[in-house]
Parts: C-alpha cells; sequence; structure tokens
C-alpha cells in the first residue's frame, strides 16, 4: 500500500498543518509506504530536513509561483496514478480542502474532509463546524481525506531524511488559468478580527451597509474589531473578511458583542471561543441569548450608540 500526503510550505518550510497530515499517513496501518508531494515554482524550494515520509517529490512548474487549486490537484492526481496510492491524504485548511476536493473531482471519488482518525477505510471526521463528530466508511478504490488541523500531533520522523526528486507535472489550460494573481490586505482597521481581544459585530438587524455606523463608532471606542454574521456577507453590506462563523473567522475575544444576530450554529461555531457574549438583540427568544453571558433586549440602533455615548461620558468625567 502506499499513501501520498499533499505538503503545503511556506519559504521552503512544511507548514504544521501538513506535518500533521503527515503524521496522520504515516500511522495508517498495513506498513504503508508514505510519499509527500509539494508544489514549487523552483526545485530550490524543496523540504529541507526530517519528515514523517519515505520520500518527497517536488512538482516544479512555474504556475505554482502563486496558489494554483487545480494545477495543484492535477500535479497530485499524476504522481498519485504513477505511484499507484490508495490513499491520498492533505492537511484540513482552507487551501487543503480546495485542492483535494479538485482531486475528488478530478478522479471522480469522495473526499472525507477534517478527518481526526482513520483505520482502514474508516474514519472519524468533524462535522456542523465542530459539534459533532462523524463516523463513516469510504467505499471507494482510492481513500481522499484531509486531517483536521491539531487533531493529531505532528512528529518529525524518525531515521534519515526522506530522498527527494523533483518532476515537472503536465497541466491542462484550464488549470493554469485559476490561480491568484494579487493580493489586497484587507483594510482592517489595525486590529485583526482572529486576534482581536474585543469584537463588534452586526447581523441582519443592523438593516443596511450605513446600519453599521454606530457598530464602527463603538468598536473604534473599545479598540475592538468589527465582525458580521452570514446574512450580512451575503447582502453585501461587509466583506467576507469580517465574517465569523463556520465559513468565516473563528474568533476568540475577551468579550463578543453581536448586535442583531440571531446565534445560527453556523455563527456560534465561529464565536465559542469568546469568554463572554453580550447579545444585543430586539427578540428576548432569539437562540443567541442561550450562549450570551449578557444581553440587553432592544433596537441595537438606540442600545449601541447609548453605550457609546456611555463610554464617552464615563472617560471625560
Ligand atoms: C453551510 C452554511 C454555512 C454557514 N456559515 C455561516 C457563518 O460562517 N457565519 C454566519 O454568521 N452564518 C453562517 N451561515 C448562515 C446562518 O445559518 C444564518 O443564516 C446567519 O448566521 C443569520 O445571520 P443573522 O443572525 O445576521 O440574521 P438573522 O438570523 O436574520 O437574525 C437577525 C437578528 O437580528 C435581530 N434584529 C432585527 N432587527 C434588530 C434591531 N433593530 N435591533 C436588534 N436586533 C435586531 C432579530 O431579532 C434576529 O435575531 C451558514 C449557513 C450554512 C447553511
Amino acid at each position: 500500500m502506499t499513501a501520498l500526503v499533499y505538503l503545503e510550505q511556506t519559504d521552503g518550510a512544511v507548514d504544521e498543518p501538513s506535518l500533521q497530515a503527515a503524521t496522520m499517513a504515516s500511522s495508517l496501518g498495513g506498513g504503508a509506504e508514505v510519499h509527500a508531494i509539494v508544489a514549487a515554482d523552483t526545485a530550490a524550494l524543496a523540504p529541507a530536513g526530517q519528515l514523517p515520509v519515505d520520500a518527497v517529490q517536488v512538482a516544479v512548474h512555474e504556475a505554482f509561483g502563486s496558489y494554483a487549486p487545480l494545477a495543484v490537484a492535477e500535479a497530485v492526481v499524476e504522481l498519485a496514478g504513477r505511484l499507484g496510492a490508495t490513499c491520498v491524504v492533505g492537511p484540513g485548511t482552507e487551501r487543503g480542502n480546495e485542492v483535494l476536493a479538485h482531486v475528488a473531482a478530478l478522479l471522480d471519488l469522495p473526499l472525507a474532509a477534517n478527518c481526526v482518525a482513520v483505520a482502514d477505510a474508516r474514519v472519524t471526521r468533524v462535522r456542523w463546524g465542530g459539534s459533532l463528530l462523524e463516523e463513516a466508511r469510504v467505499d471507494a478504490p482510492t481513500l481522499l481525506l484531509t486531517v483536521q488541523p491539531h487533531a493529531v500531533a505532528a512528529e518529525p520522523g524518525a531515521g534519515d531524511p526522506p530522498s527527494v526528486e523533483t518532476f515537472t507535472p503536465t497541466l491542462s489550460e484550464a488549470a493554469l488559468a485559476l490561480r491568484v494573481v494579487e493580493r489586497v490586505a484587507a483594510a482592517t482597521g489595525g486590529v485583526s478580527l482572529a486576534d482581536a481581544r474585543v469584537v463588534v459585530s452586526g447581523g441582519r438587524g443592523a438593516g443596511s451597509e450605513e446600519g453599521f455606523a454606530p457598530i464602527e463608532e463603538l468598536a473604534e471606542l473599545l479598540e475592538a474589531a468589527v465582525g458580521c454574521s452570514r446574512a450580512v456577507t451575503m447582502a453585501g453590506w461587509r466583506p467576507h473578511t469580517d465574517q465569523v462563523g463556520q465559513t468565516g473567522t473563528k474568533i476568540a475575544p475577551e468579550i463578543y458583542i453581536a448586535c442583531g444576530i440571531s446565534g445560527a450554529t453556523q455563527h456560534m461555531a465561529g464565536c465559542k471561543g469568546a469568554k463572554r457574549i453580550l447579545a444585543i438583540n430586539a427578540d428576548r427568544e432569539a437562540p443567541i441569548l442561550q450562549s450570551a453571558d449578557y444581553a440587553v433586549i432592544g433596537d441595537l440602533h438606540e442600545v449601541v450608540p447609548a453605550i457609546s455615548a456611555a463610554i464617552r461620558a464615563a472617560r471625560s468625567g
């Protein structure tokens, strides 16, 4: 049996979630031989040092100078076919999941994403934003899976460093068309949502893009980051980088101030790391009140400016 693990790396160093994926791949039973694939625009970016794999193959192509998920997937499929791999593993990061999803589509096979354990074809994986673990048997000739970050501890690998070889993958025109061509820094006002000690978020209850003005004002006073729900990003009132939740950013502030947010499971999956939650909501039956430590029942367009005014008054007095 041969397993192939896709590794993401930055400047020649393999990222931690990829090391964890390699560790899980190396723990597969049956004496599996584990090969790793990295994609780079130059062979000089081959990973160095100990890895828990037997061999590393560097897919070298100029397209890999930026993120090109379908092209990487084609390289993975090409190598998996050449090796006769019966298992292809990737990190359960956004990019790892995207690349493996393309691999699954190319091979027309199922993908078990965000696995925390695997034995033979049985996987245990995280579902519903971490609120349940699913056990499943994958019925496919090649097991495709990604490893939930931090589900296993990364181990460097014992013995000699793996052999390193390079190859030039054959990539389709369509794959080359799908790549990152520009990076634009998000306008976060200096406070990163993921690291903020205080987050003030608005939901559909804000009513409009302009309805975020009092939320932004309170956030500025508290040196907080502004967040929002998916209803807000779907309406185009805020960018996706502001979204908190299962398909947004996971946050862990000292206090999370949720204004006009109902508290759907997918939203709460992103803020369950908050130490305290203050909910401001017009509806005293809103689900978020079950998770909130504090609540103000009322119209956020009155409550939020009143909190800002009280903070200003306290600071000036
Ligand atoms: C696969 C999937 C992934 C998803 N991922 C995410 C995610 O990452 N993040 C996310 O947020 N959602 C996510 N969702 C969507 C989620 O299910 C909810 O639809 C969404 O969170 C609802 O947003 P909301 O609370 O702003 O809106 P609503 O549910 O419409 O709630 C609006 C709230 O505002 C209150 N309100 C209205 N007016 C006022 C006022 N004037 N003052 C005070 N309160 C007021 C209402 O009482 C209500 O509680 C996902 C859904 C799916 C299916």
